[in-house]
């Protein structure tokens, strides 16, 4: 079977100027060997010969590369869409034509607070909000589709009303995440528990109830909020088809290793070297990313292999999986089961599981239109 590569996610330095606290990959210093400019160029082609359609740049903090410019404009070149992820502190007029000119799907700046202390504090840098806000008042000037990425966790979750306060009516697509436990500077009791990430989900429907697309394109992660009776998908997906990693989406890290998805920070879901074997080899070898591509209902784990949806599931978010249980296909934190947990009583009941389902399905009419606001298309209104 070949699979269509819709985007690949890529780790230009681990090199960073701020020390974000939730950060996944510890980033701060370069990788020992990150690739050279030449090396980079190189993958771009692989990439396009594997198909791939969008290419996400992110860090450590990507402008800090002297030759981002020309490995993002190659990646334009070749015809595929580029993000370009950035925490939205490194100013220049240089940075902002430049960005321009790329015409990219998003440049996306992350936000963890509605306000300097917190946001400085978790971003472990004094003077980060003010910087990022102007960053993203610029961008907004030089007509870019500017995104903010806000990562939610124990010490910021209160700040999603005043997020929303300050992004609503701007233009700006709001993408909500939340922090995993794989940053060496994270430490574990700040992650949310399930009542908690649960709750960030009903925060993202209620923000969609409550606003158009055009006044708030808000979303939450793909792998946040799937199989619910009760919400819709509160990610940018109608339907949930089990974690992407090796089927639709891959990673490449600053040193060249390829993994199905960089929030698997762990050293045994390794493909390859780019630098070794050609992307799209990697991408297309028999065998590859077996645990999605070639993962059975079978395999699925205690939390999931009585669930009716394991089949198109497989055990929900392998990053989140192996956090919370150590192993695959087992995934606690899907809103299905917290669900099912929640409100067993409710969900006992079979004529009040269909209403809720039936109250789920109302307003997917707004996807499309949210569609295209995370598309850069910010203007673009439903007929
Ligand atoms: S219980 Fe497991 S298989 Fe079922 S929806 Fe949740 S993650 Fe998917
Ligand atoms: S590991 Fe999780 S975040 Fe990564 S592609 Fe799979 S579902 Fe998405």
């Amino acid at each position: 079977m070949k699979y269509s590569l819709a985007c690949v996610v890529w780790e230009l330095t681990l090199g960073c100027n701020l020390k974000c606290l939730h950060c996944g990959s510890t980033a701060g210093r370069r990788r020992t060997r990150e690739l050279t400019t030449e090396e980079a160029l190189k993958i771009c082609a692989d990439l396009k010969q594997a198909g791939c359609r969008g290419v996400a740049l992110m860090g450590g903090e990507p402008l800090l590369r002297g030759d981002f410019f020309t490995i993002a404009s190659r990646v334009r070149e070749l015809g595929m869409e580029l993000s370009v992820i950035t925490n939205g502190t490194i100013h220049s007029e240089e940075i902002f034509a430049g960005l321009k000119k790329l015409k990219p799907r998003a440049v996306a700046v992350s936000l963890d607070a509605a306000g300097a202390a917190l946001h400085d504090r978790i971003r472990g840098a004094e003077g980060a909000f003010a910087r990022s806000g102007a960053f993203i008042e610029r961008c907004l000037k030089e007509g870019l589709p500017v995104s903010v990425i806000t990562t939610v966790h124990k010490l910021n979750i209160k700040e999603l009303p005043g997020l929303r306060d300050l992004l609503k009516g701007r233009g700006i697509a709001w993408q909500v995440q939340t922090a995993g436990a794989e940053g060496g500077r994270f430490s574990e009791e700040f992650l949310l528990d399930r009542e908690e990430f649960y709750s960030v989900g009903l925060f993202v429907e209620a923000c969609r109830r409550e606003y158009t697309p055009e006044e708030l394109p808000v979303i939450g992660a793909h792998d946040l909020g799937y199989n619910s009776l009760l919400l819709k998908n509160v990610s940018l997906y109608d339907k949930w088809e089990g974690c992407q990693a090796g089927i639709s989406v891959a990673g490449i890290r600053s040193d060249g290793d390829v993994l199905g998805c960089l929030a698997i920070n762990d050293g045994r879901f390794i493909e390859g070297s780019a630098l070794a074997t050609p992307f799209y080899e990697l991408w297309s070898r028999p065998g590859a990313f077996s645990y999605t591509r070639g993962s059975e209902t079978s395999q699925a784990g205690p939390n999931c292999s009585a669930c009716g949806h394991a089949q198109a599931c497989k055990g929900g978010c392998s990053e989140m999986s192996l956090m919370k249980t150590g192993a695959l296909h087992n995934d606690p934190y899907c809103f299905c089961a917290i669900e099912k947990e929640l409100f067993a009583e409710e969900l006992g009941d079979p004529f009040k599981k269909l209403k809720l389902r039936l109250a789920g399905l109302a307003g997917r009419g707004a996807f499309r239109r949210l569609g295209r606001m995370f598309s850069g298309e910010r203007g673009a209104r439903e007929n």
